[in-house]
């Protein structure tokens, strides 16, 4: 039988407030229900929308005032996209449709989540570079716990590709692989060193030659780092982009390339953030809160999780400790808007 999403609002106000962080002064309020257009599926009414505008400490939401891309412009975007690739599109809709559905989820997200960033704490290029390569197979929070003491020893390329390899293993031995991680650091720090003159560079086609980095890597450092637009294909992002059927491809640079040829370039680096905070907190892999999710009237996955707003409710990850995502070091703009976590969300 076919599930039915909540009325609008729902989810939001029937559950219980997230934890008040220390730095909190006070809760941050529902959002008011913004009307919602003709969902995806045939018969599904709007979710609660769980975002809270008015109370978002940063205005970082580009996205949401940006009117809709023409189609065209989508096509011309394909031009920037990395890999060339056959976008298929969801069955019954048209490639205008699925651009602006894409389009208003990313929208949607943004509200959800004004100020969201990578979750990995960092100073320069060098130190996201080398908390990117730990963060595989673990959590950004471990990696955050980690690095501070990696970069207070070692804090340039030089000072780590001269490093005693047994006492970078001992530093990193909380992260796991911790040989395997060891001798990516280092290498990568010696490569840094003998072709890039210790300067970690700012161009895809550099980033990739290094030992142990990816373009998933590249585009977060080019990212965050450099403000050169990417789209980040990790495991939320995969999983998440195939539940909205914004494309069928299974492989990262094929999914990287259908996805972005669906918004322009500028977006791409934000689109990232928004996409892998909601798998984070809402959209999980083996129990998405559907019930408690704002884009669940865009969704043509609603219902794959719980659909019970309270059910849905229990299900969410929130911040670590009231801190933004897994940062301990949280970026300057959201403690100097007060700290104050953005989206209403319930812990779990
Ligand atoms: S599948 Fe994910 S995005 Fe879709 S309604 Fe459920 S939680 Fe939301």
């Amino acid at each position: 039988m076919e599930k039915t999403a909540p009325a609008a609002g729902s989810a939001a106000k029937k559950s219980t407030p997230a934890k008040k962080p220390a730095s909190a002064k006070k809760p941050a309020p529902v959002k008011k229900p913004a009307p919602v257009k003709k969902p995806a599926s045939a018969g599904r009414t709007a979710a609660g929308k769980a975002s809270a505008k008015k109370s978002a400490p940063v205005q970082k939401a580009p996205a949401a005032k940006k009117p809709p891309v023409a189609a065209e412009k989508a096509a011309v975007a394909v031009k920037d996209a990395p890999v060339k690739t056959v976008v298929k599109q969801a069955k019954g809709e048209s490639r205008t449709a699925l651009v602006r559905r894409a389009r208003r989820i990313n929208r949607e997200l943004a509200e959800v989540y004004p100020y969201a960033h990578p979750e990995l704490d960092f100073e320069n290029p060098f130190q996201l570079l080398v908390a990117t390569v730990l963060s595989a197979q673990t959590t950004d929070l471990r990696v955050n716990q980690t690095t501070p003491a990696l970069f207070a020893k070692y804090p340039t390329p030089e000072d780590l590709a001269a490093a005693n390899p047994e006492e970078v293993e001992e530093i990193l031995r909380p992260c796991g692989f911790f040989r395997a991680k060891t001798r990516s650091v280092m290498g990568l720090s010696k490569a840094l060193m003998e072709d890039f003159g210790g300067e970690v560079p700012g161009r895809l086609e550099d980033l990739v030659k290094l030992p142990g980095v990816g373009r998933k890597t590249a585009f977060v450092v080019l990212g965050n780092a450099f403000g050169r637009p990417g789209i980040t294909v990790d495991t939320h992002f995969q999983r998440l982009v195939r539940r909205w059927r914004w494309t069928e491809e299974t492989d990262p640079d094929k999914i990287e390339a259908a996805v972005g040829a669906l918004f322009p370039k500028s977006d791409w680096t934000d689109l990232s953030h928004h996409v892998i905070w909601h798998g984070r907190r809402i959209c999980h892999a083996r129990k998405p809160a559907c019930g408690a999710c704002p884009i669940a009237s865009l969704c043509p996955a609603y219902g794959e999780g719980e659909t019970d707003p309270e059910k849905a409710g229990k299900l969410l990850k929130y911040e670590k400790g009231g801190l933004p995502g897994q940062r301990l070091k949280p970026p300057q703009a959201y403690l100097d808007a007060g700290g104050r976590p953005a989206p209403p969300l319930r812990a779990g």
